[in-house]
């Protein structure tokens, strides 16, 4: 028997067609739930889906800036039709926003990283903690925080400032939903290769490799076990907490 079975699971990833969320999809699928993957652009939801085909995964895309409160919802409804429920929720999708002091950033440069991190995630849950509790059922809410939630980000403290404040949001959601068997938990992937991190100075990957404990950079497949295990009901008395995913880098001294 296989311990991490999630036969009969649905599980909801934002920003599902691409990096982090794509990987946790594949982990998804690989141990048997079915997946809705959520992201803007319909020829990357086209691409990554046929990713999920090829591993016999029963998935399904859906073209959703999860920014926008109204599409969030009416996506969410789309997603429960297809699939008649959703189990857990990946709250992934995000990006980096503009690097550089902040002083120099403009208002929207602010609010657009606070919209495209944390408002988002507020977007996503609402309507799956309304779907949970109407269900009376179980269910689990993920967030991919960040090492930046722990460390200082110079010339990203919108980055951090949202991947931190996701933390509160889920320590917050933990209690207000424990008694209802729903488990709130994020993650906080270091330095992985991907879309996003790509665009970063080799010199800030070089000291990403240098101070991670293993001397590597993350990869993508190391991101599918953890979301198989938070989607789980062997994750059930976890709750309110950061499992970090860094190869030891944010507690290496130098
Ligand atoms: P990628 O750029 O590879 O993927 C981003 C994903 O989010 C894509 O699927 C993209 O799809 C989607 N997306 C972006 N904006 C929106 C939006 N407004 N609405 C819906 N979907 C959106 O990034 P990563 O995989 O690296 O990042 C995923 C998460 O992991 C982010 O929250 C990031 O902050 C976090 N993270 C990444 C780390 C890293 O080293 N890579 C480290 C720590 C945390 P589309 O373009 O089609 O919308």
């Amino acid at each position: 028997m296989n311990l991490f079975d999630l036969t009969g699971q649905v599980a909801l990833v934002t920003g599902g067609n691409a990096g982090i969320g794509l990987a946790f999809a594949k982990g998804l699928v690989k141990s048997g739930a079915s997946v809705a993957i959520w992201g803007r652009n319909e020829q990357k939801n086209a691409d990554a889906l046929q990713q999920l085909h090829v591993l016999g995964g029963n998935a399904a895309a859906f073209v959703c800036d999860v920014t926008d409160e109204e599409q969030v919802l009416k996506t969410f409804d789309e997603t429960v039709a297809h699939f008649g429920r959703v189990d857990s929720c990946f709250a992934n999708a995000g990006g980096s926003g503009k690097a550089g002091m902040l002083h120099k950033q403009s208002t929207s440069d602010w609010n657009n990283i606070l919209n495209l991190n944390l408002n988002s995630v507020v977007n996503t849950y609402k309507p799956m903690i309304a779907h949970l509790l109407e269900r009376k059922a179980s269910g689990k809410l993920i967030v991919t925080s960040s090492e930046a939630a722990l460390l200082g980000m110079g010339y990203a403290a919108g980055y951090g400032t949202t991947k931190a404040a996701v933390m509160g949001l889920t320590r917050a959601l933990a209690i207000e939903l424990g008694r209802n068997n729903i488990q709130v938990n994020a993650v906080l992937p270091g330095f992985i290769e991907t879309e996003m991190s790509v665009d970063t100075s080799s010199a800030f990957q070089e000291a990403a490799r240098r101070r991670s404990a293993t001397g590597q950079i993350g990869t993508l497949e190391q991101m599918e076990g953890v979301a198989v295990f938070l989607a789980s009901r062997h994750s059930d008395y976890m709750t309110g907490q950061g499992l970090v995913l860094d190869g030891g880098h944010s507690i290496h001294p130098m």
